[in-house]
């Protein structure tokens, strides 16, 4: 039976039909693994079981369609709402947009939310990695992913440029162009998806992240809306750091601060635990939620999700790493802890605790696939299905 989704709720079946995208190169490998995990935690927690539908995208759809991103494939993921995504290779020849980049402004999936927290035992380069705990919501379709962009020496370039110029700004002739375009709408949208997530999590506080001491009518300007959205609908929950002044914060409330990216940068290194729940523009949150995941050692492990108005994609964060597809070693974990935020979506929370529970004793028991393996003295190396059937037997 399909996911339903109605005033911003999703209503979910006991036997959900769920889309699965293999994905490419190590997709093969990394996928079913994780829907095996994932089945396994969703028996053992309910006794109910996911009806996987796949849906064919990327080299596969290319080999049996002819196209990388077939129509029919788009009408699946339209009418089952839910999909758990492998990794897709992205096209080298000319022309070719990023499939991850299309399905993201095809389906309206405005946020791009990635959690990031320590795996004890995994190798990672901070002295304290367990302080870090964020989740990061990054606005996932305008700023300079827009994809408004003009080459260098083209008469559109040209045209931009003698309009620039008539506007009294300096741009060299030899320029490419682009445009970074943000808006009232789309900023609002993001910072109320982070706050009701804050809210419905009780999570500490939110900061929002922005460059807006440069660019004031595009990243300042996002950081104004957010606090009005958030003054307007969540005034109630929340205190604004500006007027806190020094005082301690009434219980129960979310804190909210602002910070400049490249502050932000230093903060997550600095003072990691005072950071909860981030929202930013998009190319900021880009970097942001990469530099995150490698503080905790965790990038071959971090989480996401796409998520719109009734239509989410929970996707690995890493590519699709050809040399190694096939070969049963990549580490499934990625897919796996994007099937967990897949469950807490749909509600069946007890499902993804217990996966987390497999996940954090596999890791400590140092079981673990080649990439931690090779970091991590003294470790145990397992296979990427291997890895799935112990992190399984860990649920217990
Ligand atoms: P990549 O993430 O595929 O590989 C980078 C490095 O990380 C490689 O050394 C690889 O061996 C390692 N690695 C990645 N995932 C791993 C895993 N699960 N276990 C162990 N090691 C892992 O990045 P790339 O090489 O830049 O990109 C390859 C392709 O993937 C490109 O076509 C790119 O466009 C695409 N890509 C897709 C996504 C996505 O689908 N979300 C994201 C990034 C890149």
């Amino acid at each position: 039976m399909n996911i339903n989704y109605n005033n911003g709720q999703w209503i979910v079946p006991d036997n959900p039909d769920i889309g699965l995208i293999i994905g490419d190169g190590i997709g093969i490998d990394v996928t079913p693994a994780a829907v095996k995990v994932i089945d396994a935690a969703v028996k053992k927690a309910y006794g109910r079981a996911i009806n996987w539908v796949e849906i064919v995208v990327g080299e596969k759809a290319e080999k049996q369609f002819g196209n990388l991103l077939p129509q029919h494939s788009l009408e699946q993921i339209k009418q089952l709402r839910v999909v758990l995504k492998g990794p897709l290779t992205t096209p080298v020849a000319e022309g070719h947009r990023s499939l991850n980049v299309t399905l993201r402004q095809t389906f309206d999936l405005y946020q791009c939310v990635r959690p990031v927290r320590y795996f004890p035992g995994v190798p990672a380069p901070m002295k304290e990695p367990q302080l870090v705990d964020v989740v990061i919501f990054r606005e996932n379709t305008e700023d300079v992913y827009a994809g408004i962009e003009w080459e260098k020496g083209t008469p559109a370039a040209q045209e931009i440029i003698a309009f620039l110029k008539l506007k009294g700004f300096t741009v060299r002739d030899d320029s490419g162009v682009g445009i970074k375009p943000i808006s009232e709408f789309g900023s609002k949208r993001l910072v109320r998806a982070a706050a009701e997530f804050a809210v419905k999590n009780k999570r500490k506080n939110i900061t929002l992240v922005h460059k807006g001491n440069i660019m004031k009518y595009t990243e300042g300007a996002f950081q104004q809306w957010g606090y009005d959205v958030l003054r307007k609908e969540f005034g109630d929950k929340i205190v604004f750091e500006e007027d806190l002044a020094g005082n301690e914060l009434p219980a129960g409330k979310i804190l909210v601060k602002h910070r400049i990216a490249d502050s932000m940068f230093q903060q997550l290194l600095l003072r990691p635990d005072e950071y909860d729940v981030i929202a930013t523009t998009n190319l900021n949150g880009d970097y942001l939620s990469d530099a995150a995941a490698a503080q905790v050692g965790g990038l071959g492990i971090a989480p996401g999700a796409n998520i719109g108005d009734g239509i989410a994609i929970f996707e690995a964060t890493h590519g699709s790493a050809p040399k190694h597809a096939g070969l049963d070693k990549a580490n499934p974990g990625s897919v796996i802890l994007s099937g967990v935020m897949m469950l807490e979506l749909i509600g069946w929370t007890k499902a993804a605790e217990l996966i987390i529970k497999g996940m954090e004793r596999t890791i400590q028991n140092k079981t673990v696939t080649y990439d931690f393996e090779r970091l991590l003295p003294g470790a145990k190396l397992v296979k990427c299905s291997q890895f799935a059937e112990e992190v399984i037997k860990n649920m217990e």
